[in-house]
């Protein structure tokens, strides 16, 4: 419409930048545990409590025993683009689970998010941020480590509070989440506990600290989340090729499952889905299983961060290879050796 004035253009306030971008980093609950329990590890943590109630939705607390954070530093954490981790001149050598600085910032633009904190040798701080709004930062109580609450998740959005599912649904979200991480940090203790209903909390999931080396730590921590029954089942795997190291665990054929539940894939200590990696495993088990049964496996592949991009998408669960013929020619390979010995070594024992 000629004469008709174009709309104006204004810059977005810090609350609401926040409030976009927390829809992708916190689709539902179990991101937010994701992202809470991912920094516990990043500081170091030995021992990680997530506590829940209402499938997260009224409450997730994450407590952790690592570095804390000092109190002139807790605004800054709760800031936009603020991190410890990287220092921007190098996205190509990320070794830890952040590197964003968006997840605390996001968490406190959707909800209720109060973070108290202790370095050793300086004394406890708390802050609060409630739907952006951020209050100051006061004396608290508390042994060297951290412990971020988050109330009423999606509060401050309610078109995303609709799409939340049944709390059982999002507590099982919840679940999985912390067995993922579990399973790729064996020498933290884990434990979840649902304290719905202010009754007593019950333990939902625990896992004490695995020691031993790279593979005995493994096998516990496997046994402690994927059940006996995988552990006694499961064949080791470790193999390299071309500077990228496969090991981990893969259930024999006949401790498989009717659907691709039980199949994780880590990529330098990252929980990650790839369609591409999960074709690897059924490609590796298809002549040993028929077409309606699923391997049960955890894998690892270890390589030069330069070769893997993790900056896919904020909620860092996709990776991108610089050629992904190799890691996926490694799982197949290593795995199909594994089953075939595996399989010889069961034909011989019949035979004598
Ligand atoms: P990122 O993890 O990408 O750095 P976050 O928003 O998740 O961004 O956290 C911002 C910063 O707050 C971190 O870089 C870290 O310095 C600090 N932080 C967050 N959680 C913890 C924790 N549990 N213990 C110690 N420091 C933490
Ligand atoms: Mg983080």
């Amino acid at each position: 419409n000629i004469g008709e004035k174009p709309p104006v253009i204004r810059q977005l306030d810090e609350a609401a930048i926040n409030r976009i971008a927390a829809g992708e980093v916190v689709e539902r609950p179990a991101s937010a545990v994701k992202e809470l329990v991912e920094n516990a590890i990043d500081a170091g943590a030995l021992r990680i409590g997530v506590d829940i109630a209402d499938g997260g939705k009224t409450l997730i607390r994450v407590t952790d025993d690592g570095c804390g954070i000092a109190p002139d530093d807790l605004e800054l954490a709760l800031s936009r683009h603020a991190t410890s981790k990287i220092d921007g001149s190098d996205l190509l050598h990320i070794h830890t689970f952040g590197f964003r600085g968006e997840a605390l910032p996001s968490l406190g633009a959707v909800g209720r998010l109060t973070i108290t904190s202790r370095v050793a040798g300086l004394e406890a701080a708390s802050i609060r941020v409630a739907g952006g709004d951020m209050g100051a930062v006061r004396p608290a109580a508390l042994n060297t480590g951290t412990v971020v609450e988050l109330r009423d998740l999606f509060y401050a959005t309610p078109a995303r509070l609709k799409f939340m599912r049944t709390d059982r649904a999002e507590a099982q979200a919840i679940t999985d989440v912390v067995k993922r991480l579990a399973m790729a940090e064996p020498s933290v203790g884990f434990t979840l506990r649902d304290v719905s209903g202010g009754g007593d909390a019950r333990t939902v999931f625990r896992a004490d600290p695995e020691t031993g080396d790279l593979f005995d730590a493994l096998h516990g921590r496997l046994a402690r989340v994927l059940g006996r029954e995988f552990a006694e089942n499961a064949l080791r795997i470790d193999a390299t090729r071309e500077d990228i190291r496969l090991f981990g665990y893969a259930a024999l054929p006949t401790y498989s499952r009717g659907a691709a539940v039980a199949q994780y894939v880590f990529v330098n200590g990252r929980p990650v889905r790839d369609k591409m990696l999960g074709g690897a495993l059924r490609a590796a088990y298809f002549d040993f299983l028929s077409r309606d049964r699923h391997p049960v496996a955890a894998l690892f592949l270890d390589c030069d961060p330069t070769l893997v991009d993790v900056n896919v998408h904020p909620a860092k669960s996709e990776v991108r290879f610089r050629d992904a013929g190799i890691p996926r020619g490694l799982i197949v390979s290593a795995l199909r050796h594994a089953l075939a010995e595996a399989g010889h070594r069961a034909s011989t024992t019949v035979a004598h």
